[in-house]
């Protein structure tokens, strides 16, 4: 299990450090995606008397709140050690898209989103947000939004799911999901800590729930719009896996962590625009959502690629998914690609749920192509 004794004590002798006055400095955590679609961090301090001059060219006195986005410096990191460039050209730059309180350090620190540029002014092979920002803003009329479901399996330091016999398994599935007591779920803390630390930064967090196989759960992001989609997701991500750092667990995306008889882990992706919300006049909401699944229907193949790795392991047509292979969709089915939620059926507008993106996805990627199928390419 995570409890390691050495924790408590170390975290009471961090309090008195903790407490220490920072001199209306900031604390900016900039953040950004690696080549392996997990989130990496470095800190730097901001004063912010020294961000701003005023039209005598002298530095503002800026309170440590009236920092903004536009006011951040690019930064920059050695891509050489993470696979995002050459050692002879290792220098990849950092341009600040979103800010967000930070969970961790409190106010005034700050949690800062990054893009990845390279040297020589192209983004980086690992930037998807680049091309999912062009095609939200060329579709903006839309009021495209999103509700992403993210999946993920808490494992030991060992690469065991946390809870599990080491190297056996638990009792097959059935008792876990949204499971309540002793013995079906296993660290609520995170999952707790996350909730609240999403909540602090500002993330669109939907809410939370345990998983069919057990130490599996999953948050949900949304509904959010745009590109504001892939960057609050993304934030959410850093959160957990700083938060399981705290607690000496590890965070897995992947989307069949454990194979056999136990469901692997998706990002289910909600999708709404205007018209399918029935915003606008004289278009059924409904019949938008089946125009728009027939126009995803022939990109299937081109949607699986942006979908994640290692998916194929997860699309069997078992375990409440659909098959790799095919399209299909139907209302309240959660064995097809696409379900559309008995109450949006119902109602005759809403949205409709995208099942095939699995865990590791890069939300950028799977908001982009829906855009791009639906809409057309740029
Ligand atoms: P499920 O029954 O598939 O487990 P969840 O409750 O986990 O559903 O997730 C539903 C998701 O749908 C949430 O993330 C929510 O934000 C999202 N959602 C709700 N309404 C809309 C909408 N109009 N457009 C896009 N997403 C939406
Ligand atoms: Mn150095
Ligand atoms: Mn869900
Ligand atoms: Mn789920
Ligand atoms: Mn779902």
């Amino acid at each position: 299990m995570s409890t390691n004794p050495a924790f408590s004590s170390r975290t009471q002798t961090l309090q008195k450090y903790l407490k220490l006055d920072q001199k209306n400095k900031i604390m900016a955590e900039y953040v950004w995606i690696d080549a392996g679609g997990d989130t990496r961090s470095k800190s730097r301090t901001i004063d912010p008397t020294k961000l701003e001059k005023d039209a005598d060219g002298k530095y503002k006195e800026l309170k440590p709140e009236e920092v903004s986005l536009d006011l951040l410096k690019n930064w920059n990191f050695d891509g050489s050690s993470t696979d995002q460039a050459p050692g002879n050209n290792s220098d990849v730059l950092l341009k600040p898209v979103a800010m967000y309180p930070d969970p961790f350090r409190g106010s005034p620190n700050i949690i800062v989103l990054c893009e990845c540029w390279n040297a020589d002014g192209t983004p980086n092979k690992y930037n998807f947000r680049y091309e999912c920002n062009k095609v939200m803003e060329a579709y903006k009329d839309e009021v495209p939004m999103f509700g992403l479901e993210q999946e993920y399996t808490l494992m030991s330091l060992q690469d065991w799911p946390v809870g599990w016999p080491t190297g056996f398994f638990p009792a097959p599935q059935g008792p876990y999901y949204c499971g309540v007591g002793a013995g079906k779920v296993v660290e609520r803390d995170i999952v707790e800590a996350h909730y609240k630390a999403c909540l602090y930064a500002g993330i669109n967090i939907s809410g939370t729930n345990a998983e069919v196989m057990p130490a599996q759960w999953e948050f949900q992001v949304g509904p959010v719009t745009g590109i504001d989609m892939g960057d609050q997701l993304w934030a959410a991500r850093f959160f957990l896996s700083r938060i399981a750092e705290d607690f000496g667990v590890k965070v897995s995306w992947h989307p069949k962590p454990i194979s056999g008889d136990w469901n692997g882990a998706g990002l289910h992706s909600n999708f709404s625009t205007k018209a399918t919300r029935g915003e606008v006049e004289g278009k059924k909401g409904m019949a938008v959502i089946e125009d728009l699944i027939k126009k995803l229907e022939p990109h299937h193949l081109e949607c699986i690629k942006e979908y994640g790795d290692d998916n194929d392991l997860r699309l069997t047509g078992r375990h409440e998914t659909g098959s790799i292979d095919k399209f299909s969709w139907g209302v309240a089915d959660r064995g097809g690609s696409i379900r559309v939620p008995r109450e949006v059926a119902a109602e005759g507008q809403g949205y409709f749920e995208d099942r095939r993106p699995a865990s590791n996805a890069d939300p950028y990627r799977v908001t982009k192509v829906l855009m791009t199928s639906m809409f057309g390419k740029l």
